[in-house]
Formats: C-alpha cells, sequence, structure tokens
C-alpha cells in the first residue's frame, strides 16, 4: 500500500488529483468519491474505489481513512493506524475555507507527514475575499480601458475558485479548452457559474471587456493572440516573490495560493498535537530547522512532489 507513489503500484491511496500527486499506472486507486470523477478524467478508465471523509478501511491490520485537506476540490489527508499509532499525510493543504473545496480539518497524530510549499516566514496569505475584490477591480478597470482581462490558474483548483467568485455584473466569463473541460467535470460536485468556452470560431470583438480564465502554459502561445487588445494577471502564491511577474511577463500578479502559508503550517503542526514532523516538499529545509528548535522531532523526507510547480507544469491542451 503506498500514499501518492511516483512508480507504478498495486495499491495506491491518492490524496488528490494533481499531476504529481495522482500518477498514471497503479493497479488499483483508493481516493475520496468527489476526486473519482477528477482523476478518471485525467488518467481515464482506472480501477478506483471512492471513500466517504472518516469512513475507515483496513488493509493488513493497518486502519486508514481520508480527512478534508482543503487544497483543492476533492482533496485528502490520509490518516494511517496501527496498533494504536497513528500518523497522518497531508499530501497539499490550506487552512482557510476557499468554498469550493472541502475546508481542512486538523487531525491527531503522533507524526504528521506535511507538505511545506510556502514554509518561508515571508509568506503570509491576505482573505481571499480581499484578493477578490483585487481581481474583480481589475476586471472592471481593464473593461473600461476596452481590452480583455486574461487570468491564469491551473486547471484544476485555481480555475474552479477563481470562477466561484469573478463578478459576473461585470462581464461574461470565458474559459481556456482545458479549464472548460475540467470545470465540466467539477459542475456536478459543486455549482460554477455559467462559462463560455473560447474556440477557433470565437471573435475577438465579443471577447472585449469580458474575463478569460486560461492555464499558466497558455501565456505566450498562439492561442492567446485572439485576445488582443488583452492584460494578463496570474493567482498564484509565487506572486509573493518579487520579480516573479516580471520575470513571466505578466501585467499583473494576484497572491492567491492553495497552500499554507507559513502561519498556516505552523497552526496545522500544533493543532495535530504531533511529536514527529517529516516535511515532504517545498522549502523543507528551513521549516524543519525552525521545528527543530521548537523542540519537535522533525525531519525532511525526499519525494517528487512539487507543490504549484507542479500542478503548473502538468500538460495542459486546450
Ligand atoms: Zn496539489
Amino acid at each position: 500500500m503506498y500514499l501518492d507513489p511516483w512508480k507504478p503500484v498495486d495499491k495506491a491511496i491518492i490524496s488528490h488529483g494533481h499531476a504529481d500527486h495522482s500518477r498514471w499506472g497503479h493497479k488499483a486507486y483508493i481516493t475520496h468519491h468527489i476526486n473519482v470523477p477528477i482523476i478518471k478524467h485525467r488518467l481515464g478508465e482506472i480501477n478506483v474505489t471512492g471513500k466517504e471523509w472518516g469512513e475507515t478501511f483496513t488493509i493488513k491490520n493497518v486502519k486508514f481513512s481520508l480527512h478534508p485537506a482543503g487544497h483543492i476540490i476533492g482533496s485528502s489527508q490520509i490518516r494511517v493506524e496501527h496498533k494504536g499509532e497513528v500518523w497522518v499525510f497531508t499530501g497539499d493543504y490550506k487552512t482557510e475555507d476557499d468554498g469550493v473545496a472541502t475546508p481542512y480539518e486538523p487531525i491527531k497524530c503522533h507524526t504528521f507527514i506535511t507538505e511545506c510549499t510556502f514554509g518561508l516566514p515571508a509568506f503570509k496569505w491576505r482573505p481571499q475575499s480581499e484578493v477578490f475584490n483585487d481581481i474583480n477591480t481589475w476586471w472592471s478597470d481593464n473593461k473600461a480601458e476596452g481590452k480583455t482581462s486574461v487570468i491564469f490558474g491551473y486547471s484544476l483548483g485555481k480555475a474552479q475558485r477563481l470562477l466561484r467568485y469573478l463578478d459576473t455584473d461585470i462581464g461574461k466569463i470565458y474559459t481556456h479548452g482545458a479549464i472548460e473541460n475540467m470545470t465540466e467535470v467539477i459542475r456536478p460536485l459543486s455549482p460554477m457559474p455559467e462559462t463560455t468556452r473560447v474556440t477557433r470560431e470565437t471573435k475577438k470583438e465579443e471577447l472585449l471587456g469580458n474575463i478569460v480564465v486560461a492555464p499558466p502554459s497558455a501565456h505566450g502561445s498562439t492561442w492567446i493572440r485572439k485576445m488582443v487588445p488583452y492584460v494578463t494577471a496570474s493567482a498564484s502564491g509565487w506572486m509573493a516573490f518579487r520579480g516573479a511577474r516580471r520575470r513571466r511577463a505578466i501585467d499583473k500578479g494576484f497572491i492567491l495560493s492553495d497552500h499554507c502559508d507559513w502561519q498556516g503550517l505552523l497552526e496545522s503542526v500544533e493543532a495535530t498535537g504531533a511529536e514527529k514532523i517529516i516535511s515532504t516538499h517545498g522549502y523543507t529545509d528551513i521549516f524543519t530547522r525552525y521545528l527543530l528548535e521548537q523542540g519537535y522531532d522533525a525531519r525532511t523526507e525526499a519525494t517528487q512532489y512539487e507543490g504549484e510547480l507542479g500542478e503548473e507544469t502538468e500538460k495542459e491542451q486546450e
């Protein structure tokens, strides 16, 4: 039994649908039932079993259960219990309730295996309501200037979070094909606003003043030329880095992450009551050093998880 394995195995428990956690080639998949249609969309006809939150299943005397991780829709932490010893594997997670994913719940455990994509004290997120106010104001300003707004977010997770809070009183929401395809899968699972797919037939005049949600890979592609005159923005935790927006030649950066910030990580570690903390990906060394100073038994474990980078490098087809 493996959790989010990166090599093909017989039995895999999958935390969530991002490409760096749900790989192709396992003989059997177990995941939360909300994630079943999502990973089927990505991986095709796989042998997958869906579980409820907190539903216990036993494999060779080890008890497993899935608990909300709040990262993206259908994302789980995986609780593992054997002879009274409890470990929790977070996969990716965030503590803020984004209104789309089932909100994160801290789980008591002895050992906590945590991601720390943004495990630096400099990362401190604002409440998403403030960020979405900024995004909608930006859209409205672009419209007043007669421009199309193009905002980049990963096709699974970030895109639906954007869709949920874009203000359709300003204009219409258009989507890149990769985002429309994924959103069609998610519509029966979570309410989404009306969207229109950008196709070859879409005229640039009809896009003017409206907003287009696209995956990061669409930036710099021929696809985006249809949007002229347009203004670009990225909604990502990486936008907190000085220079990240300029390096990517994006007009505007909105700091919006589906991962914990520094405080979120620390509060989560504390809420689990765990004494052993294992960090899997992100700023693991800095986070681990800090935890050691606080008296935790902390270490880093090398994995192939990539946090937001893994979500971005996923191949996104139009
Ligand atoms: Zn993820």
